[in-house]
């Protein structure tokens, strides 16, 4: 990108002087390699270019911040790690400053005496886990696949899937307080506290629930309402026992049908699923490096050496080539606190996938999946260097199965644009507690690269990658077809997470509930500076 400031936005000046005054200049941006960093998320380019980036370290800094830039008329664009694709932090208008929540990544408190733990809104999910497992707790939800840099404030504003969703829900559930800093800078704190807090922090929180949840208004908000800047969330006693299995089904629609009866159930506490384009796709990318980490990862998960040696052996038997080629594998994580309970689970589980046509298979990547949580994102891109781009629904348990082959028949009606674009596609699934099932279709594509690859992705998986030029040919083919399964997902009623710029929240709802949305906007953001455009509100 070229380093040409002949459009800076008037009063951008005066602003970066009184940003630098407020946190440091050091930690005011405005160089072409950061901005452009900041000016595309992992699918696509804003509209415009962020004019500042500012890195605020305390809520104060936040809260002065954001008054400083609502003062100057500017819009501001909260951003956790970047590590999201709807469009969610990126500038839609030239005046936007990107607010960078990577200076505030402290464990604020751990508090096992009231089971909770504050952190700040930029800290990442690999950090808080690190925090607390030599104490022997956990959050209930407790982090996306992205949490070796994804922040927990990232993950509240746009909602999460993955670990301990299918027994606790999404990361939202986890919640107890929230320290939410305003576009005008006033600061707002949710949940009931204990008294004998400092004066500033508004005391202690130890419970969500004191009237109307207003924690929850700001989760899944995208960032339109305020900034988290801090969070408090539920601890547990991280559960003693694990459990794994793994079954392959003939086709994607036995495998939804099996799900949904785990689900029922409430059996696995995490569920992967995959089509085999998608598991193609995996064993293509693994390397004998990261097969060496993942042993030793496999290994300390056991309780004795001999067991851990035990596992790592079945990992290395197991091989890759252990799933049928044209299979639908199903991946689970069993979690309790009595080994007993966890077998009893793990049996049922069996018994529900084999009624469905399933077959087991070895529970290698069940354990992996555990084992290293949060790998490198290396899978931001394709096997041979391509884009990557999801895009999910959560279905309701029944009609998961017609969502999958609606979705299908999308894809065979585009296979020769496929074709003739590059362009492949895979399927990831998992469950929601006993409510939900996300199905997640994938799209690779051959594509030119944006700076956010390069900084998610590990710099020696990089260079083994070839580099692409720019393909707006095959990109049009993406969004068409994004397209369309979003009118499928619509369709079914298919609730989103993430919804930034791209998915039709406000079309979901009635008049009613769109008219509350609007007065909370007025209410917390009058001048309509907060993201503008996301959720549909100020497009
Ligand atoms: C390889 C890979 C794997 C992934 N795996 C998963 C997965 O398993 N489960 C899953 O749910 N997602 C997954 N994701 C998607 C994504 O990483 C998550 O949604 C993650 O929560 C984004 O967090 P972030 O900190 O990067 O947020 P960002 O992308 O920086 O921001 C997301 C949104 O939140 C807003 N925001 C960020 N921080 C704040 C704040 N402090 N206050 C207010 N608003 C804020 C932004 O304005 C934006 O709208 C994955 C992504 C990748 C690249």
């Amino acid at each position: 990108m070229p380093d040409d400031h002949s459009n800076i936005a008037p009063g951008r000046s005066a602003l970066q002087i009184a940003l630098g005054a407020i946190v440091g200049p050091e930690h005011v941006r405005d160089d072409a390699q950061s901005l452009d960093l900041h000016s595309a998320d992992i699918f696509a380019r804003g509209a415009a270019t962020a004019a500042l980036i500012v890195a605020p370290g305390t809520v104060e800094e936040v809260s002065r911040a954001l008054a400083a830039i609502s003062q100057a008329g500017f819009a501001v664009a909260p951003r956790g790690a970047g590590m999201s694709y709807t469009g969610g932090y990126v500038p839609s208008v030239p005046n936007t400053v990107s607010l960078d929540m990577s200076r505030m990544n402290r464990v604020i408190a751990v508090r096992p005496d009231d089971m909770v733990v504050t952190v700040e809104g930029g800290c990442t999910w690999v950090a808080l886990n690190a925090a607390l497992a030599p104490l022997g707790l956990r959050t209930p939800f407790w982090g996306p696949m992205s949490g070796l840099v994804s922040t927990i404030g990232g993950g509240l504003s746009q909602l999460n899937a993955m670990f301990g969703a299918g027994h606790y829900g999404t990361s939202s559930e986890s919640v107890v307080a929230l320290t939410v800093v305003l576009a005008d800078g006033r600061i707002l704190r949710t949940g009931a506290r204990r008294p004998d807090g400092d004066g500033d922090s508004g005391g202690l929180p130890f419970y969500r629930h004191y009237g109307p949840d207003l924690a929850g208004l700001f989760c899944g908000d995208c960032g339109v309402f305020g900034v988290k800047a801090e969070v408090t969330l539920r601890l547990m006693r991280a559960p003693a026992h694990e459990g794994y299995a793994s079954f392959s089904f003939p086709t994607g629609e036995a495998m939804l049908r099996a799900l949904a009866e785990l689900a029922r159930a409430g059996l696995p506490s995490e569920s992967c699923g995959f089509d085999p384009g998608l598991t193609r796709v995996r064993m293509k990318r693994a390397s004998l490096a990261g097969d060496v980490k993942t042993l030793g990862a496999v290994a300390a998960r056991e309780k004795s050496l001999v067991a851990g040696a035990l596992a790592a052996l079945r990992v290395v038997r197991g091989g890759r080539s252990f799933i049928p080629d044209d299979g639908y594998p199903l991946h689970l994580v069993f979690e309790g606190r009595s080994a007993a309970g966890v077998a009893q689970d793990v049996a049922e589980a069996k018994r529900i996938a084999l009624a469905e046509g399933g077959q087991e298979i070895e529970n290698t990547i069940a354990r992996v999946i555990r084992a290293q949580p949060f790998p490198p994102l290396n899978s931001v891109l394709g096997p041979e260097g391509e884009r990557w781009a999801p895009i999910h629904g959560h279905a309701a348990l029944s009609q998961a199965p017609a969502v999958f082959s609606a979705i299908q028949a999308v894809f065979a009606g585009l296979a020769p644009r496929f074709e003739a674009a590059g362009i492949s596609t895979g399927y990831l699934f998992t469950h929601l507690e006993t409510n939900a099932i996300t199905i997640e279709p994938v799209f690779y594509w051959p594509e030119e690269r944006f700076a956010v690859h390069a900084v998610a992705a590990e710099p020696s998986h990089l260079a083994r990658l070839p580099v692409l030029a720019a393909n707006p040919q095959a990109t049009a083919v993406v969004m068409e077809a994004r397209r369309q399964v979003l009118e499928i997902f619509t369709r079914f009623g298919c609730a989103h997470f993430q919804i930034g710029r791209t998915y039709p929240y406000r079309q979901s709802l009635d008049a009613a509930s769109w008219g509350l949305v609007e007065s909370l906007k007025a209410a917390l953001d009058p001048d309509r500076t907060m993201n503008p455009g996301v959720l549909g509100l100020d497009p």
